[in-house]
């Protein structure tokens, strides 16, 4: 079996601390100069998942890093997850607050695994800023009922990376997408999706991680970014979607996606290609993400950068 999935582990507050800040070490940033960044890790009996913090030009699309690794824990068929420990960097001065999105997110989780989730937030000094033993039960406006997902049931805990072998890339990475199609996470969807990415040498993958709000999914194609980029492989350069839904289709990415992955390859400086695949296998459409999205939305020059340009 994978280290990663050794035998039950248990840790002291000051090891969950400093993996939680290691995994801040990860995060995607809009800008170096940031004032604000977390890293999370998240527990289960199996393993430990940990992730930084993905922010998006747009905003939008930014993903908590309490929410990356519960959806990497899913991508690794570990959802079972009993805690989860953030370290948060803020501005000194400024007055932290815990997020009320980030609360529904874990509350959200349990009622689809019927795990309870204990949930801390230390500051970078280590100072305890929140703790609850039970973060579904928060919020008595939300207590939604526990209804663990069926299909979990049956899981073990899997890899959501490999390496690539001399074989077909093409094929291994439609392969990688129908395994990342196995982990999509839905309460309510009778149809799956998964994507797998290339980067660094290695295969990454996962299904759609969705919620009840249907407002903060996040995409198979998203999740397989996030297993690359807190794997440490941030040179994405190509990206396959499948989905049972479209058995002789194409699954064509959404424009949310698209921007999404423009906004990786505008930072690494890596042209990504897109492989789209029909659920039977007879169509494949490849393409570059340049020519898929042509006009990617970007926020333009911040005012710091433009002072330094203008000099
Ligand atoms: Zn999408």
């Amino acid at each position: 079996m994978l280290a990663d999935f050794a035998a039950k582990q248990t840790f002291s507050n000051l090891e969950m601390f400093k993996k939680a800040k290691a995994a801040s070490k990860l995060s995607w940033l809009k800008r170096d100069t940031t004032k604000f960044n977390t890293g999370s890790v998240a527990i289960t009996k199996n393993g430990v998942h940990i992730s930084g913090l993905m922010e998006s030009r747009t905003n939008l699309l930014d993903i908590t890093s309490e929410q990356a690794t519960i959806a990497l824990s899913v991508s690794k068929k570990d959802p079972h997850i009993n805690e989860i420990v953030t370290v948060v960097e803020y501005e000194p001065g400024t007055e932290f607050l815990v997020s009320p999105i980030v609360i529904k997110i874990l509350a959200d989780h349990t009622r689809r695994t019927g795990t309870v989730i204990n949930y801390t937030i230390f500051d970078k000094e280590g100072e305890t800023l929140f703790t609850t033993s039970d973060a579904s039960k928060v919020y008595n406006i939300y207590v939604p009922p526990i209804l663990p997902l069926d299909k979990i049931k049956d899981w073990v805990p899997q890899a959501n990376s490999h390496k690539i072998t001399s074989e077909d890339k093409v094929l291994q990475l439609r392969n990688a997408a129908l395994k990342g199609m196995e982990t999509h996470f839905s309460a309510d969807s009778k149809t799956s999706y998964g994507s797998a990415v290339i980067a660094n040498g290695k295969l990454y993958f996962g299904g759609v991680y969705s919620s009840f709000d249907h407002r903060m999914n996040l995409h198979s194609e998203m999740v397989a970014a996030l297993a690359a980029i807190m794997d440490g492989s941030r040179d994405i350069e190509t990206v396959g979607i499948i989905s049972n839904k479209f058995i002789d289709e194409l699954p064509h990415m959404c424009g949310c996606c698209r921007q999404f992955f423009s906004e990786i390859q505008e930072k690494t400086k890596r042209e990504i290609e897109v492989f789209v695949f029909s659920f039977d296998g007879k169509q494949v459409f490849r393409t570059k993400l340049n020519e898929y999205f042509p006009s990617s939305w970007h926020s333009g020059l911040s005012f710091d950068e433009r002072q330094i340009s203008k000099k």
